[in-house]
């Protein structure tokens, strides 16, 4: 955008005028959302107001201390929360055109790390990762004094690992929306914020050059796993109270780290990988609820781990391995308390799958999955059924069974959302 290469070049140059060419380059960023917006609408002709328009994004202090600042065009409505792990303040905001630059995001002081981007549609986020624990002395909204826009202002301090947890439980506490007080520019929280949806990921198998398992009837398990993904994300958007995102929601190819990453970018409070692959036993049949573990629970699960980790390699991908992250995986506390919650899903949905559908001997079983490594993503694998037993197969490609076991497994999503939005997980 020919506006963007305007405020770069401006905001680029320094001389002793450092500080009026500042303003001048705030001043062409807002002349700049003024012009792109309507050209924005163009692209997307029902969008109701043109995007938010963020703009010189700046921080400045030390170890102990920093103030993050990011201008706005006009008044945002945002909202904010933390997350350990590492350590980040995260900002939510409505559809958002970003215009900072490159340079201003570089680490510093206790910042590690700067992201933002579309969260989804009409929102989008901004990520600040602390190199350590923090807490936020201050976090709001200013009217400019002598230029259009607003300011946001985040004022953190350095906390200890105790204080920063005792921000999380605060802040998950607060029930509150960010209004302007009567008097104006200042912005206090209260009435009721809309709570973060629970957010389940689905993650249908394979896909494009890795076509996963082939069933004895010639079945392909990326067709199943992709069909029955659809099918669940339907039934879970009609319960309308998840937000449902999905790593493929067409026939493409998509390595293993990516379908990880997906989940977590997108905070998912539930991760689920869908497969129906082959084993050798062929009287063998049900399905089977997976966690990661570091030593494989039994030898089918040790030989459907090494299946589903090879999908990179199916596709031709270089890989980096790294399997110390499965290895580790046990020893981090934090990892712990995601795996004691993936292992809770999974014995629920074992339990309400046993009523209706198949299951193989011992349903909940366990290896390293690669998958399902995300260390603050609780996350399983389901095998729906074995493409390697003819009376599986027929059941997978049947629309009424992955209805019905749909069904049964968004029930147990259900279930386990409850839970955890009591426990205030
Ligand atoms: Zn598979």
């Amino acid at each position: 955008m020919p506006s963007e290469a305007a405020v770069m070049t401006a905001s680029g140059i320094t001389w002793p005028g450092g500080v009026r060419l500042r303003a001048l380059a705030m001043l062409l960023a807002w002349i700049a959302a003024a012009i792109v917006a309507p050209a924005g609408k163009a692209f997307a002709a029902d969008a109701d107001e043109k995007a938010l328009i963020a703009y010189d994004y700046s921080m400045a202090g030390d170890d102990s201390r920093m103030r993050i600042l990011m201008r706005f065009d006009r008044k945002p409505d945002f909202s904010w929360f933390l997350l350990r792990n590492p350590y980040r303040l995260v900002i939510d905001l409505p559809e958002t055109g970003f215009r900072f630059l490159p340079e201003a995001l570089a680490p510093r002081g206790m910042v590690s790390n700067v992201r933002y981007g579309a969260l989804q549609e009409g929102r989008a986020r901004a990520i600040v990762a602390f190199s350590g624990p923090f807490d936020a002395e201050r976090i709001e909204v200013i009217e400019n004094e002598n230029t259009p826009g607003f300011r946001l202002i985040a004022d953190i301090v350095k906390a200890t690992p105790l204080q920063f947890e005792q921000a999380l439980a605060r802040i998950a506490d607060r029930t509150d929306s960010i209004t302007t007080t009567p008097k104006g520019d200042r912005l206090v929280r209260t009435g009721s914020m809309p709570k973060h949806r629970f957010t389940v990921v689905i993650d249908p198998g394979h896909g494009g050059i890795d076509g996963g398992a082939m069933g004895v009837d010639g079945t392909e398990e990326k067709l199943i796993t992709l069909a029955f993904g659809l099918e669940l994300r339907k039934k879970l958007e009609a319960a309308g109270r998840f937000n449902v995102v999905m790593t493929r929601d067409s026939d493409e190819f998509l390595r293993l780290d990516e379908r990880v990453r997906i989940g977590r970018q997108h905070e998912a409070d539930l991760f689920i990988s869908i497969h129906a692959d082959t084993i050798r036993y062929q009287q063998v049949r049900g399905a089977t609820v997976y966690t990661i573990s570091e030593k494989a629970s039994d030898d089918i699960a040790a030989t459907i781990a090494r299946q589903e980790n090879l999908a990179d390699e199916v596709a031709g991908v270089e890989l980096e391995e790294d399997n110390k992250e499965v290895a580790d995986i046990l020893v981090d506390l934090v990892r712990r308390e995601t795996q004691s919650y993936s292992i809770r899903f999974a014995r629920s949905l074992v339990k309400q799958l046993s009523s209706e559908i198949e299951l193989i001997k011992n349903p909940h079983r366990s290896a390293g999955f690669r998958v399902l490594t995300a260390p603050d993503m609780p996350s399983v694998l389901m095998e729906l059924g074995y493409l390697s037993n003819a009376k599986d197969e027929k059941l997978l490609r049947d629309p009424k069974w992955r209805s019905m076991a749909g069904e049964n497994i968004v029930n147990a999503i259900t279930k386990y959302a409850d839970s955890r939005e009591h426990t205030g997980g």
